[in-house]
């Protein structure tokens, strides 16, 4: 078997209603996914964290070293393409795509053995896994407070245990949605608060302070990604768990925040730390005795994936009644994410069934890919 075509699908939505994070504005949804074809007809699909079409131009910059080579020799094409680009592309979208580029390759590696990835990465140690819900950005014309707390309300209603909302648009408001979200889903459910690395470290440390009193299980990006003694100072002048690693591509990018002990929770993103290089992370993070819960942002095909990886999470610590794993379920705005497969993964009563077909378990419906499909630039 060898590969015979490399192709990327960009897809773009634009959103009724703009929403905002602390670092982005979002008008639009836009995801590209990988498809690579090879000569006896199978096909694996994979996709890029990030902006779509820089994604899109990189995957097409390592596709001519992918022509004529075996799929199922994934650690071989993952030096070959990671070393073409080494010198300059430890991180970021070199990795990003990729990522896009590896979970395609096993997903064509599950379908040559007839086994879900999550076999191949060792075996199922679960074929359900609690999600979390995802969301509470700040959308334009509406009060913040009483949107997310109503949003958080009907996540709760809809079964999830566990919420968490958007911060770092300023402490003061911050606070009132956070006590306003911890009064409308009661005492019981988790809640998490994320700044998408929007504070300063002395903003971030008096949130944390006085936010800590709603029982919040982490605070998640305080401050910038590159800034680890800044991480350090906010985990150790406030009480509340410190989550990251959503932008950290790859073993040698995480080996710094977890030795020197930047984050209690490490957040790898399947589809941008460099795809089934996760593994490598998630051995780290057990190494230090960090926490791993999965960053997942995008389409069905990253949802899928994420899936299979965590489908074969051990558990850690190894104890008769473990702590299981939790998994990330963006409920914004996104109408291709459930489209673009033929059955779509939905959550019932906060619970996700993980796929057990080979491969990513999952079946692409090209009509939604046409339907989405980028055009031309406005
Ligand atoms: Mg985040």
């Amino acid at each position: 078997m060898k590969i015979s075509e490399v192709h990327t699908h960009l897809l773009d939505y634009k959103l009724e209603t703009a929403f905002e994070s602390a670092a982005t504005r979002f008008t639009r949804r836009q995801h590209v996914l990988v498809e690579i074809i090879c000569d006896d007809g199978t096909t694996g699909w994979g996709e890029c964290l990030g902006p779509a079409q820089p994604n899109a131009a990189i995957v097409k910059a390592y596709a001519p070293y992918l022509i004529g080579r075996n799929p199922l020799e994934t650690e071989v094409l993952w030096q070959d393409l990671y070393n073409l680009l080494r010198d300059r592309g430890q991180r970021g979208l070199t990795m990003t795509a990729l990522s896009g580029i590896d979970v395609a390759l096993w997903d064509i590696k599950g379908h040559h053995f007839g086994v879900p990835v999550s076999v191949l990465l060792g075996g199922r140690v679960r074929d359900t896994v609690k999600a979390y819900a995802t969301g509470s950005f700040r959308r334009d014309g509406v009060d913040r407070i009483s949107d997310n707390a109503e949003e958080c309300a009907a996540h709760v209603a809809a079964g999830f245990h566990a919420v968490k909302i958007k911060i770092g648009f300023g402490v003061e408001e911050d606070l009132a949605v956070i006590k306003a979200v911890r009064e409308a889903i009661g005492t019981h459910t988790r809640l998490m608060i994320d700044a998408n690395h929007g504070y300063s470290i002395q903003e971030a440390i008096t949130l944390g302070s006085r936010a800590a009193e709603f029982d919040i299980d982490w605070f998640e990006e305080p401050v910038i990604p590159e800034q680890l003694d800044a991480y350090r100072r906010v985990r150790a002048g406030q009480p509340i768990p410190v989550a990251g690693g959503e932008t950290c591509h790859g073993r040698f990018a995480f080996r710094e925040p977890l030795e020197t002990r930047c984050i209690d929770i490490a957040q790898p993103d399947l589809c941008g730390t460099g795809g089934l290089e996760m593994r490598r992370v998630v051995d780290m993070a057990a190494l230090h005795g960090v926490r791993v819960v999965p960053h997942v942002w995008g389409t069905a095909v990253q949802i899928a994936a994420s899936l299979q990886f965590v489908s074969a999470l051990l558990p850690d610590p190894p104890r008769r009644d473990p702590i299981e794993p939790i998994f990330e379920f963006d409920r914004t705005h996104n109408p291709f994410r459930q489209a673009i497969i033929t059955h779509p993964i939905e959550h019932e009563n906060g619970v996700i069934a993980i796929p057990k077909k080979p491969g990513l378990g999952i079946e692409i419906n090209r009509d939604a890919l046409a339907e989405f499909a980028m055009g031309e630039p406005e």
